[in-house]
């Protein structure tokens, strides 16, 4: 489990750092590359990469890194030639690309920038993957991660699921209070996109690419805000607001630029490359949502969520939120060996006490240990219970604010009653989406490629994947993309069907 390890030292960090810091001590000063203004800074550098450092295991853990160190290797190089034009090229610069299928890219302090297999799947170039990456070390060199924690910590900015959760159930019950992981909610401001995209014009620009890689790619970046995309954590667009504002502010901040930088290349071909095979979407085996159901064929289990509620399939955990966000179902792998042991060291935690045991324990379902519980000093009511699958237990927790259980418990104890082994033959050897490349032998239509060379997804998402509209013509000779495979559809926000 991730902890809190950076950011339970901050507030009074800030706070001392606030009360030196309004004397402006010169020390204390540091000058915006994007403004050119000295700003009061409240970290100095080694802090700054301190945090980089500290919460870059926890992303890595978190999302996983995507397996190809040829793919790694090239994103790295074209990071580094723009960060060594950036205003602090001997920050310890470090770009990893996160097997995540979402689409997104990030950055933290220090110089850990980020880059998912979802996002690189959206791009046709090397200039638009510049692109995104130097907006991320403008948001570093301006550092507007840094800021935004201050600011962060100040208002008590806390991680919307586990809103209702005390902190230390949310602790116990795994998962839910990733504090370090807060920054990735937090949005920047309209101000910190602007300056970064000023910024990563610049590095571009000094590297020699086209600046028209950002115009296409804020045109996909506002295309996908249409779509449905499946993720675990917040999304590109969660985090950096309104693309639409920055493809007009990309479009105007062209018409400044002398008419030769918008013959620079966009290295097409050596980008396109890299993505043939690069697999698509969710890895079917680790679950999705059929109807009211979740499956999981890795694990070999089926679960029937509560009607109404909303899924999400993240790494580490299922989870599903009432309607009201006043219930919620949690199913999560834990680190011991037998539920009974798993049993004991839920229950004996101190923040919770059993009221009941389900006397009625059925032989028929393999869910076992089932307990009714209270915790935070009686504010949560819960039951949970525990099953052995793969190679290990996992826990499933339905917990309800108190005085909304009477109305919660029916649909969450049918929840953890309706656990069953997944042995339905639909769900076993699903093949995982990849992207394969097509040399298009006519101009033809997006439409009539996937006609011709079909994909599993539907054609917004084809459309999207290869940053045309639908109807507009793909060009003869050009490379197209299409997507094979079973797709699992997205795994977070899913609306599970409410039956009359
Ligand atoms: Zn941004």
């Amino acid at each position: 489990m991730l902890e809190p390890r950076f950011i339970g030292g901050l507030p009074k960090l800030f706070i001392s750092s606030l009360a030196l810091g309004a004397l402006c001590l010169s020390t204390g000063c540091a000058t915006n590359p994007a403004t050119g203004r000295s700003q009061l800074s409240l970290y100095n550098e080694a802090q700054e990469i301190q945090i980089g450092q500290s919460t870059d295991p926890q992303i890595v853990q978190q999302y996983g890194l995507y397996d190809d160190p040829e793919l790694a290797a090239y994103v790295e190089r074209v990071g580094k030639d723009l960060a060594t034009k950036s205003e602090r090229p001997d920050l310890p610069w470090t770009f990893r690309v996160l097997n995540d299928p979402v689409i997104n890219a990030f950055a933290l302090p220090g110089g850990y920038i980020y880059v998912t297999r979802g996002i690189l799947g959206h791009m046709g170039s090397e200039a638009e993957l510049a692109a995104v990456l130097g907006h991320e070390i403008g948001h570093v060199t301006a550092r507007h991660g840094v800021n935004r924690m201050s600011k962060a910590q100040l208002a008590g900015v806390g991680l919307g699921l586990g809103s209702i959760l005390a902190p230390e159930l949310a602790r116990s019950v795994g998962g839910l209070a990733q504090q370090g992981m807060q920054l990735l909610f937090l949005k920047y401001s309209r101000d910190d996109e602007r300056q970064a995209d000023s910024l990563g014009f610049r590095y571009v620009d000094r590297t020699g690419y086209t600046p028209e890689a950002f115009v296409d790619m804020f045109s996909m970046l506002s295309a996908s805000s249409r779509g449905s995309e499946g993720s675990r954590l917040p999304g590109y667009l969660l985090t950096h607001p309104e693309p639409e504002q920055r493809l007009l502010a990309a479009r105007s901040r062209l018409t400044e630029m002398p008419p030769e930088a918008l013959q620079r290349p966009w290295k097409r071909d050596p980008f396109m490359d890299r993505l043939d095979g690069l697999p698509y979407g969710a890895d079917p085996d680790e679950g999705f949502f059929v109807e009211s159901a979740f499956v999981h064929p890795g694990l070999g289990l089926r679960i029937e969520l509560p009607d109404g509620w909303t899924g999400h399939n993240q790494k580490d955990a299922v989870v599903a939120v009432s309607p009201n966000n006043d219930a919620l179902f949690q199913l999560s792998p834990v680190q011991e060996r037998s539920v009974d042991d798993a049993a004991r060291a839920f229950y004996g935690n101190q923040s919770i006490s059993v009221r009941s045991s389900w006397s009625d324990e059925d032989p028929n379902i393999p869910l076992r240990a089932t307990q009714v519980f209270s915790a935070d000093s009686g504010k949560i009511l819960g039951a949970a219970g525990f099953v052995e699958a793969g190679n290990g237990v996992l826990r499933l927790v339905a917990i309800s604010k108190a005085e909304r259980w009477s109305s919660n418990e029916d649909s969450l104890e049918r929840t953890l009653r309706s656990v069953s082994k997944l042995d339905d033959p639909r769900y076993r050897n699903l093949k995982k989406m990849k992207i394969s490349l097509v040399r298009v032998p006519k101009d033809m239509s997006i439409e009539e490629f996937d006609r011709r060379y079909p994909s599993s997804i539907d054609m917004e998402q084809l459309a999207l994947l290869n940053q045309v509209e639908p109807g507009e013509l793909l060009k003869a000779g050009a490379r197209a993309k299409r997507v094979t495979g079973f797709d699992p559809g997205p795994q977070t926000g899913v609306k599970l069907p409410r039956n009359p």
